[in-house]
């Protein structure tokens, strides 16, 4: 049955609110697709509902196909099994925690690696029950702090998770493979572009993991691809090839692993790299900077109130971290043994967090935790918060220096002078650190990267390559999680020689929202008039469009829909009582592919006028090849 405009509800709109900036939550909500609740939360309507069931139909398939069984587990978990795997604390604040009547707390699953675990936990007890893979398709809720962009990001939203469970780690490697390809065809058979990129394991844990990206300006995440087409790394997970440090630095310079000699510099050299040289540039300045904690602050401070230019790349930014053993301690402050970590990398360049723990880990051993000092405690163990420089470092047993080798350079710096509103001028490391080093000391400093890959630096591959930068949409994940969860929550199976076997899991998500803002995000996906779907994920794939809906064009318009329906091609007729230019301009914005316009003139010759919504110009068909030539466009579309 084709669906009538007039008995349906599609509430198009003129104009997107104001808060709306990128395409896909503009045209959404213009099209009449998404209505907004509340601050991230959605309601879909006819024609948003149906995109996104077509999105699940092919989820389905290609989960079936890849023989994941389907499950279905409630949004409400218990807290405890959140407090077993130490998530609680590493959700913070993006869990949504309730009390129930009873005073019992419970989470509104942000995702259901806990919940799956405990499921399969009862009811499987040997190998020969694995491997086994579940998923659901399950609205998730997550607190996050900015929701925006409509569904892209927002705090209750759809996603179609899954869960491996295998003996070993080849089991493991093929349930991802496997994964990972259907993850692929869904993708495509959707119509929505999108890349591979290396990732971060993050608060999920584990030991591998792929994020699937729609390229797109208006994506939120940071991808880094070599320029030789080898390499592609999202900015939390990207490596960079070998950036030379000053020779001074060579003692404690470690390379990143597999890296072979750079052939250029690293990122974008300092303008006054000519003064490589580790000579001072003056005798070490102290400047009264009141007020400026940040490397923007300083520089503006400098330009107005000093009157000499301080651009970001001359300043060493100073991070301060707090490291412990002691995992009973949430709270570093009440940890046993805490042990300071000061990162240093260039003004323009970001602290990367998990190379800075990966580093650790090689320094330390895994069980060390790694996070960014607390402000009192900083404070009360006379750090100079906002003011630190990392001439501090050397002075004091209980802390770590670690350079990033863009930092590990001669020339002109400005630091912060570890003291209260002060930075100093001319910081020189051979004379300010390296020189007055103890033996000790030096064996707690250490050059490695730490920080985000930019444009520019040399590939991991070591082959000449060089990193470029673009902007991406994650809508899909996938993860080799290892026993993180099953040794948590005690899910153990009997393996061939009847020994107790740690089971291994994989978790796999997708973004099932996502994809549908993706396809309207992708370059091809939207233009002035409205968006353009791909046919696969259309909420209908044939529009027509009936210049006044009566008599003979009514009964054409009829038969065609009837025609395109028996060949399973679903049809949305303007019925209303609108004028043509009206209805044209709503059949562009809504973006169904195949636009069909049924009227007098045209009958009179016995043609329809069928037009793509991506095609420029119409072709007039007879009436009895329209089905035919429609069902044919659409397999292109
Ligand atoms: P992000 O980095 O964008 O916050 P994430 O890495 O936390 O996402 P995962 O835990 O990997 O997300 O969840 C799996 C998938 O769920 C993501 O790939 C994404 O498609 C989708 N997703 C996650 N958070 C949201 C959200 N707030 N709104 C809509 N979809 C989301
Ligand atoms: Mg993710």
């Amino acid at each position: 049955m084709p669906t009538y405009w007039s008995k349906t509800l599609i509430p198009t709109l003129r104009e997107a609110p104001a808060d709306a900036t990128v395409p896909s939550h503009r045209l959404m909500l213009r099209a009449g697709m998404i209505r907004q609740l509340g601050a991230g939360h959605y309601s879909y309507l006819p024609l948003g509902l149906r995109a996104l069931q077509k999105v699940m139909a092919v989820v389905r398939r290609e989960m079936d196909a890849a023989g994941a069984v389907e499950v279905f587990m409630p949004t409400l978990q218990p807290i405890e099994l959140w407090e077993q795997t130490g998530r609680r604390a590493d959700y913070g604040d993006n869990l949504f925690v309730l009390t129930d009547r009873h005073g019992r707390e419970v989470a509104l699953g942000p995702t259901h690696e806990e919940v799956t675990t405990d499921l399969v936990k009862n009811f499987v007890d040997s190998y020969k029950q694995l491997p086994l893979t579940v998923y659901q398709i399950q609205t998730k809720f997550r607190d996050e702090y900015r929701p925006r962009f409509g569904v892209l990001r927002s705090r209750e939203f759809q996603m179609k998770d899954a869960y491996s469970f295998d003996i070993d780690v080849e089991g493991l490697d093929k349930s991802y493979q496997a994964m990972y390809d259907a993850y692929c065809r869904i993708f495509e058979s959707c119509g929505v572009p999108y890349e591979i990129v290396e990732a971060e394991s993050g608060p999920i844990g584990g030991s591998a993991s792929h994020e699937f990206m729609v390229p797109s300006p208006t994506g939120e995440d940071t991808i880094l691809k070599s320029d030789k087409g080898n390499y592609a790394a999202n900015v939390e997970k990207c490596e960079t090839g070998d950036r030379p440090t000053h020779p001074a630095f060579a003692p404690f310079s470690r390379a990143p692993k597999g890296s072979a000699p750079a052939s250029h510099g690293g990122a974008k050299a300092r303008s006054d790299e000519a003064s490589a040289s580790m000579d001072p540039t003056g005798d070490l300045e102290k400047v009264h900077t009141p007020h400026c904690a940040t490397i923007e602050d300083v520089c503006d401070f400098f330009k107005k109130k000093v009157g000499s230019k301080l651009k970001p790349q001359s300043m060493l930014k100073s991070m301060l971290y707090v490291a412990t053993r002691d995992s009973d301690a949430s709270d570093p402050t009440e940890a046993k043994d805490p042990w300071y970590v000061l990162a240093i990398v260039r003004g323009d360049h970001e602290v990367n967090l998990a190379k800075l723990r990966d580093q650790m880990d090689k320094a330390f051993g895994e069980d060390a935790q790694l996070q960014p000092a607390p402000e009192q405690l900083a404070r009360d163990d006379k750090w100079a918060l906002g003011f630190i420089g990392p001439h501090a470092a050397p002075t004091r047993d209980d802390t770590y220096l670690l350079v990033d080798p863009d930092a590990a350079q001669g020339g002109f710096w400005v630091a912060g002078a570890n003291e209260a509103d002060h930075h100093v001028k001319h910081f020189n490391w051979q004379r300010d650190v390296l020189d007055s080093i103890s033996d000790d000391a030096k064996q707690r400093l250490i050059v490695a990267d730490i920080r985000n890959a930019v444009a520019g630096d040399p590939s991991p591959k070591g082959d000449g390559g060089v990193l470029e930068e673009t902007k991406g949409i994650e809508v899909g994940h996938v993860f080799k999680l290892g026993c993180k969860y099953t040794d948590a929550l005690d899910l153990k199976v009997l393996d061939d020689s009847n020994e107790r076997r740690s089971v291994i899991m994989g978790c796999y998500g997708i973004g099932t929202n996502r994809i549908l803002a993706g396809a309207i995000e992708r370059p091809e996906g939207n233009d002035d008039n409205g968006i353009i779907w791909p046919a696969a994920i259309a909420p209908y794939q044939v529009i027509i469009t009936p210049i006044k809906f009566a008599d003979q064009v009514k009964d054409a318009a009829c038969d065609l829909a009837r025609d395109l329906e028996a060949q399973g091609i679903d049809v949305l007729i303007d019925d209303r009582e609108e004028r043509p230019g009206v209805k044209f301009k709503d059949a562009d914005l809504i973006g169904i592919p195949v636009r069909v316009v049924v009227g007098d003139k045209g009958l009179k010759d016995g043609n329809v006028e069928i037009k793509p919504r991506s095609a420029s110009d119409a072709e007039m068909v007879s009436v009895d090849q329209a089905a035919t030539r429609i069902a044919e466009l659409l397999k292109t579309l």
